[in-house]
């Protein structure tokens, strides 16, 4: 364990994909043998720049994530591109940070693309890419860009690891009104719209809509999030829009923002994973099957009241732990 956790701190990527299939096993003695090489890695953690980005299919995510990764990389950085795709393991392989999607930083040995482990729940899946994000810093990888498909709750998870998050939109309104609705946009850093090479007007017109509808939202009343446009396919754009990502990192530092955020993301992290362990604990002791069975035909059929019901389930579930 010591030898791939030194192994991986001199940034061999054998040792790190080696280090994430760790974490993404569910083997109990693999689980343990991940949570100590985590905490031998601990201190080597957090030093990246850690970068969300999302959209809907086909807006271009990949593309953009290589000609930003390609930049990055000629300015002397590191890059590791990780997915979360919690519709991978329903569609039987990973369709984000595949490797063939980014063919020239994927041949790079200054970057390292993984793609999303494929486990079923998004919470689960939001785990392990958080500990994957963890070990690349470990192995010295200095940007790591989180890619998630815009379809659901998984830019919430996303956005919850990284310390900027950024949205890629196309340039036709009917796509930014949907992203506002569904509170997406609320969580966006940086909102960028790609493909501006294939209608310079369409795309300004966006840029103009996206900012003033994103001024109206509650959330980003004075600090409305910059929207840029860029050419991914044509790596146009791509270089101020770096220059406004590392304009906002620095800004934060300087204000503790940065900090404070992370301290936040680790807690609610810590949180998240205690619900989901006391629940899984719940559900799975032995009776409490037929006990929440039950209960819940007397709360669905009004003979008891939900609140008095969970207080039961939660008293026997405690006095059957601590007997145990
Ligand atoms: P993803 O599904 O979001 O990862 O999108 P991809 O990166 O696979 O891109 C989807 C399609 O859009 C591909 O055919 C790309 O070549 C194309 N594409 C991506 N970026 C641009 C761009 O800036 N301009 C144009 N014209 N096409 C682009």
């Amino acid at each position: 364990m010591s030898d791939l956790a030194e192994r991986l701190k001199t940034g061999e990527r054998r040792a790190l994909a080696k280090a994430i299939t760790l974490v993404e096993s569910t083997r109990a003695d693999h689980r343990e043998q991940a949570d100590a090489l985590l905490t031998t890695l601990m201190p080597a953690t957090g030093g990246a720049l850690r970068l969300g980005i999302s959209g809907v299919p086909g807006v271009g995510k990949s593309t953009f994530i290589e000609a930003l990764g390609l930049l990055l990389l000629e300015r002397g950085h590191r890059v590791a591109v990780l997915a979360v795709d919690p519709s991978s393991s329903v569609s039987g392989g990973a369709i984000l940070g595949d490797k063939t999607r980014m063919e020239k930083l994927s041949m790079d040995p200054r970057a390292f693309i993984r793609p999303s482990p494929s486990s079923g729940t998004l919470g689960g899946v939001a785990e392990k890419t958080r500990e994957a994000l963890l070990l690349c810093e470990a192995a010295g990888f200095d940007i790591v860009i989180v890619e998630t498909v815009g379809v659901g709750q998984s830019e919430t998870a996303v956005a919850g690891m990284t310390d900027l998050y950024l949205l890629l939109q196309l340039p036709n309104a009917g796509d930014d009104l949907q992203a506002i609705k569904k509170g997406v946009m609320e969580l966006a850093d940086l909102v960028v719209i790609n493909k501006a090479d294939l209608d310079p007007t369409a795309t300004m017109r966006a840029q103009a809509q996206i900012t003033s509808a994103l001024r109206l939202l509650p959330t980003h009343a004075h600090t409305a999030p910059r929207v840029l446009q860029v050419s991914a396919l044509k790596a146009d754009g791509i270089a101020p829009l770096w220059d406004a990502i590392a304009a906002q990192c620095d800004a934060r530092k300087a204000s503790g923002a940065w900090q404070a955020k992370r301290r936040d993301q680790s807690l609610a992290w810590m949180w998240e994973r205690i619900r989901a362990g006391l629940r899984q604990a719940f559900v799975s002791q032995p009776g409490m099957a037929a006990r929440l069975e039950a209960a819940t035909a007397d709360v669905r059929g009004g003979r008891t009241p939900a609140s008095t019901a969970a207080r039961q389930l939660l008293a026997a579930f405690q006095s059957r732990s601590a007997q145990a």
